[in-house]
């Protein structure tokens, strides 16, 4: 009965995006087997694939896994198994999830690929903690586990604009990395690699920034629910050629889809901005919710996230530090606000909803004041709602549900 229900419309590429990301789990798995020549990197979702995919490791993303056991709804049984060995309830669910799974030796990659048993066992581990310190933590935690090296960058955060110093000190941190990188792959450093894997990357943001701002017309042709799907390519295979080339077939359906004026929320009436995580385990309802109430949330923080305007292969070290430190997530208030205003008129918002995420206050910009101060400068109407990533516990689905009901009424007032 819930299959019928999606109310928004199917998107053709998904076929594509699935085999997409079946080849690549099982070409980690046959890695980790020794089926397949290569070495595993983990690397957090905003950390340094470039560089990593330069000395031609594979990449896994502990975060995208975490999602897969948000969205599997799975993490509610793997975060108190964290939990009881001293990873706290309070910290990202993504985090407590995915150690919670690894301890029980489980993964949702073993029901969905015959074969696939485990997540692929890291040579090197690398993150960077521009998004929070909780990946720090978390990579440390594996770096125990399976006795290999933890390599990281720690850049600044909480600033307005970025400063050539912050650049200069990202840069040293980067370079820093190399020298482990060599080691643990066995290749030396190579800078047209390193080169090849900024351009490839910056491909890919340009082509994946196209298509989520396809969503500014209107009717949208796609979703934010739609966006949390086909971001899987732009997180875990950017620095390579096939998101590139997903994301152009991608592209030509929602171009498409814009000539023949189709709407992916039939009779489109509201244009909603989600600020924060998704809920993963409730993207399917909450679309269908917005569908119905013909509400279309067209824009997003997360999603836009994987763009990273910034690279530029012909300065690759100082072109990535500005990248990944310039990133929103990072930023002083006053920096977001005029990001999120931009959004709002490009996309052409009724109304922004914060989503108060409980274990990410490094994902939540509802807690100082923003959505007052967004509501007086832009005159439209904001909905915070507290819930989490991952963690349903922190979710009520009738207190949420009731409060979308009654923003959208608020919307529709001022139609
Ligand atoms: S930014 Fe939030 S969701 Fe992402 S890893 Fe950090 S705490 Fe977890």
């Amino acid at each position: 009965m819930s299959e019928k229900k999606l109310l928004r419309k199917p998107i053709e590429a998904t076929k594509q995006l699935n085999s997409l990301m079946r080849e690549y789990f099982y070409r980690m798995d046959r890695i980790a087997k020794g089926e397949q020549e290569g070495k595993i990197a983990w690397c957090t979702s905003v950390g340094p694939a470039e560089l990593l995919a330069s000395f031609g490791f594979t990449i896994h993303y502990p975060e995208n896994h975490g999602a897969m056991l948000g969205s599997t709804r799975l993490a509610q049984e793997y975060i108190p198994v964290a939990n009881a060995i001293g990873y706290s309830p309070e910290i990202c669910s993504y985090l407590t999830s995915d150690v919670g799974s690894y301890l029980k030796g489980e993964t949702p990659l073993a029901k969905a690929y015959e074969g696939i048993r485990s997540v692929p066992r890291p040579d090197v581990l690398a993150y960077n903690t521009n998004q929070c310190r909780d990946v720090r933590e978390w990579l440390e935690f594996y770096g125990r586990e399976f006795g290999v090296p933890v390599v990281g960058i720690n850049p600044p955060r909480g600033f307005g604009e970025v400063m050539p110093q912050h650049i200069d000190d990202v840069v040293r941190q980067i370079k820093d990395l190399i020298p482990t990188l060599e080691e643990v792959s066995g290749q030396k450093f190579d800078i047209d690699k390193f080169r090849e894997s900024i351009r490839l990357s910056r491909e890919c943001s340009d082509v994946w920034g196209h298509v989520l701002n396809l969503a500014q017309k209107v009717p949208a042709p796609w979703t934010f629910f739609d966006g949390c799907i086909h971001m899987g390519p732009a997180v875990c295979l950017r620095a390579t050629q096939e998101p590139i080339d997903y994301y152009n077939v991608l592209k030509a359906e929602l171009e498409q889809r814009v000539a023949d004026g189709v709407a992916a929320v039939e009779g489109e009436r509201f244009r909603i901005f989600w600020e924060g995580m998704p809920v993963w385990g409730k993207l399917r309802a909450m679309s269908e919710q917005f569908s119905e109430l013909k509400a279309n949330v067209v824009a997003s923080t997360y999603c836009s996230s994987w763009i990273f305007s910034a690279l530029d292969e012909r300065q690759p070290f100082e072109s990535m530090a500005q990248a990944y430190t310039e990133i929103f997530i990072c930023r002083n208030e006053p920096t977001k606000e005029a990001y999120l205003e931009n959004l709002v008129r490009e996309f052409q918002i009724d109304g922004i909803l914060f989503h108060d995420t409980k274990t990410c206050p490094n994902n939540s910009n509802a807690r100082y004041g923003m959505p007052q101060r967004l509501e007086q400068k832009l005159g439209i109407p904001t909905l915070t709602i507290t819930a989490d990533l991952n963690d349903l516990r922190m979710y009520s689905e009738e207190t949420t549900r009731t409060n979308i009901e009654a923003f959208v009424e608020q919307l529709e007032e001022r139609k």
